[in-house]
């Protein structure tokens, strides 16, 4: 592919590890992405607040490391009083960007909390913190899976831009028109905030086949017959995985998508080779 692309900016998604191993192996891995210099380095945050300390620690490690860290935070089941409580132990880490979501709590819970959805949580952190922090809200091309009509999460987004997002990532997806017209879709209702793509390097074909069947993500059938030949030949997959993503953020970066957000799941090779394809 050319070099003669003008670099937009990279992001790179990190879940916390579990183990004092885990955390160590992700250093060496922040060490790797940073090589492509990357904008930030997000951090998941477990559903109704598992990962909470997790996160926390795994932000500081990166932060620790000269890099900017990105917390999740999601809201569905918490106070004011935890959200407050949360973001001032950030504030005083220095950290001044997340990810602000609703959140999924697991099934069987009750949704208690004070928090319906993010645009609650958006609302809440500017009221309360005011305008330094810059805000990323989640977005999905393909729509979220719990919503049956498109209009309306077109609707529900926009209204979550509106109420203090600064910008956007995306769930991840393999069809390039879903984003650009999700993208044209949100400017008709007035949200002129970046949204950039989340890109999900094929790691493990049979895993990403089991998120987008859960998720309503489509995986265009060249792709999965082509996929699913190679049976347990991890060189072509992991081949044809870079190829097929290497194409996906060209034509995206062409198209105008201003950044790449990548789910590493904690790995920096796959990532990486599809930097280096892209230039
Ligand atoms: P919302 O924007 O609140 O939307 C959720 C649903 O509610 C949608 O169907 C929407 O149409 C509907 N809705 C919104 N407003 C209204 C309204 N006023 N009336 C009626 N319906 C409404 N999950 C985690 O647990 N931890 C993470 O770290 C995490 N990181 C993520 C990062 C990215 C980039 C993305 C794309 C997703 C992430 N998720 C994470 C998953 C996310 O929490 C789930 O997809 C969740 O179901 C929705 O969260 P949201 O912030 O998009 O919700």
């Amino acid at each position: 592919m050319s070099t003669e692309h003008k670099p937009v900016p990279i992001s790179f998604e990190f879940f916390p590890p579990n183990t004092p191993v885990g955390s160590d192996k992700l250093k060496t891995v922040v060490q790797d992405l940073s090589a492509v210099k990357p904008e930030f380095f997000s951090v998941t945050y477990g559903a109704g607040g598992a990962t909470r300390e997790k996160t926390l620690a795994t932000v500081k490690d990166i932060a620790a490391m000269g890099h900017e860290a990105a917390p999740h935070l999601s809201c569905v089941g918490s106070t004011r009083e935890s959200i407050r409580e949360i973001l001032g132990t950030y504030r005083a880490q220095g950290i001044r960007r997340l990810v602000a979501l609703r959140g999924d709590l697991p099934s069987g819970t009750a949704v208690a909390g004070e928090f319906r959805y993010a645009a609650d949580l958006i609302a809440f952190i500017r009221q309360e913190q005011g305008a330094d922090w810059h805000i990323e809200a989640a977005a999905y091309p393909e729509y979220h899976p719990q919503q049956r009509y498109a209009k309306k999460d077109l609707e529900h987004f926009a209204a979550k831009m509106k109420a203090g997002a600064d910008s956007a990532i995306t769930q991840f997806f393999f069809n390039p028109d879903a984003y650009f017209h999700f993208v044209d879709e949100v400017r008709k209702l007035g949200v002129t905030a970046p949204i950039v793509p989340g890109i999900m390097p094929i790691h493990n074909y049979a895993k990403i086949a089991q998120f987008a069947a859960r998720d309503g993500i489509e995986i265009p059938r060249w792709v999965a017959l082509k996929m699913e030949g190679y049976l347990d030949d991890a060189a072509s997959v992991r081949a044809f995985g870079i190829e097929v993503v290497a194409r996906l953020c060209r034509r995206l970066i062409d198209g105008g998508a201003p950044g790449i957000h990548f789910y590493t799941l904690n790995q920096s090779a796959l990532s990486l080779d599809i930097c280096k394809q892209l230039g």
